[in-house]
């Protein structure tokens, strides 16, 4: 059996600079798949899609609201000629009426475990609409090493440089913030996976420069320690959400390879400030992740925060508006208040307004968000920004006797049996 896995396109931000990382749900999907299977992989936003052929069946990973538009012509145009289509990933499990109104069917959860019943069913010519295993978390050490041998990773690099790769060391979050669904999707717990299954799988990669997509480290000081310790001899340089905000965390992180962390920044005050100098003590990046138009920003607080992030003399900063999201609190919120403009999938990008602010109105804050980024980046250009950023790592790799090499291969990696 062929089995198509495409990645859908979605329309990327014009304010950032246009990179491309390998996916990561795609390839733990492909973990799951049997050997018997020939699958092939497509990722729409590095190459055009060949919709003539003939594979068996088309598998859809679909990870954001604004791809779920292409999802589903692609979908539809695969099924005009016979060929059934499934789907999968987080917006579908967000979008799970549509998605399988437009799709022979849909998975939802996670597919460690659950995926050989759908496959089955799809053998036997009798799929069902619906495979729902969102109330089912699998045990997380069934988690397995993804299968990045399904990239190809020429079409990941930028200005000839090999992007990160991505990797994950837990699953959830314990927490529960008003634009997330993390708690909709993974039940507002926290799981982290075996300590040795992720040493086992960082080793896998031959890239020396990691991405860990989890959702925020700073979950459990104790696990933290002990995957930083863990992870320590293996060399990577790596970047990730939060991590806790303890001098002994953040020293054991950086010596793990920690370069730089995405930090939510809601408002300028003394706690985040203090933050961010912890990590900048330990010699850890910062990127700040600024959501504009909450319902406690007026225009003014909006300048505010921008002007904080330069006073703090971020590295990076990326700034997004606020967007009511299926299945979280906040969409819960201005639903009943009347206030979500539309549901165009495709424009709920973080970078289009699609409801009505509280204290401003959308074209306001619209026109605030390209003031963000103009005012932040300024005449230096977030090129310049990056540039120093990647400096920083290059030269501790050098420092640490780390070779990294042009192709982004850590010099002496073995590959493991
Ligand atoms: S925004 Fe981050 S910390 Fe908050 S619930 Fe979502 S994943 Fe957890």
């Amino acid at each position: 059996m062929w089995m198509k896995l495409i990645y859908p396109k979605w329309p990327k931000l014009p304010e950032q600079t246009e990179f491309h990382l390998p996916p990561h749900g795609p390839i733990n999907f492909a973990a799951n798949v049997p050997p018997d299977v020939e699958l092939t992989f497509h990722d729409e936003n590095r190459v055009e899609l060949d919709l003539e052929d003939r594979p068996d069946v088309v598998a859809l990973s679909v990870m954001l609201t604004c791809a779920t538009p292409r999802a589903k012509e692609i979908a539809a145009a695969y099924r005009a000629r016979g060929i059934p289509v499934i789907a999968g990933g987080i917006a579908v499990a967000i979008h799970k009426e549509e998605m399988a109104a437009a799709c022979d069917a849909v998975f939802l959860g996670e597919v460690e475990g659950h995926f050989d019943e759908m496959l089955d069913d799809l053998r036997r010519k009798q799929l069902k609409k619906t495979y729902d295993r969102m109330s089912q978390l699998p045990d997380i050490a069934a988690v397995k090493t993804a299968r990045r041998d399904i990239l190809d990773y020429d079409l990941y690099t930028y200005r000839g440089v090999r992007m990160v790769d991505l990797v994950h060391a837990s699953r959830g979050c314990r927490f529960n913030c008003p634009p997330c669904s993390v708690a909709y999707l993974g039940g507002r717990c926290f799981r982290p996976r075996p300590v040795e299954a992720v040493v086992r799988e960082v080793e896998s990669i031959d890239n020396g420069r990691l991405f860990f997509v989890d959702n925020s480290l700073a979950q459990s000081k104790e696990w933290e320690l002990e995957l930083f310790r863990a992870l320590k001899p293996l060399k990577r340089k790596w970047i990730s959400h939060p991590i806790e905000a303890d001098d002994e965390v953040l020293q054991a992180a950086y010596e793990a390879g920690a370069w730089y962390v995405y930090q939510a920044i809601t408002q300028p005050s003394d706690g985040i400030r203090k933050r961010i100098q912890m990590y900048r003590d330990h010699g850890i990046g910062i990127e700040g992740t600024i959501i504009l138009g909450a319902d406690d920003q007026t225009k003014d607080d909006v300048i505010r925060l921008v002007e904080f992030c330069l006073e703090m003399d971020l590295d990076m900063a990326e700034f997004t508006v606020m967007t009511p999201f299926l299945h979280t609190p906040y969409r819960a919120q201005v639903e009943s208040e009347g206030r979500v403009l539309h549901n165009n999938w495709s424009d709920y990008t973080t970078g289009k307004v699609v409801f009505q602010p509280r204290h401003m109105t959308p074209t306001e804050l619209q026109d605030l968000y390209y003031w963000a980024w103009d005012r932040f980046y300024g005449a230096d250009g977030r090129q310049t920004k990056m540039a120093r950023l990647f400096r920083k790592v290059v030269l501790r790799e050098r420092a640490e006797g780390v070779q990294v090499l042009a192709d982004g291969t850590l010099r002496g990696w073995v590959k493991p049996n």
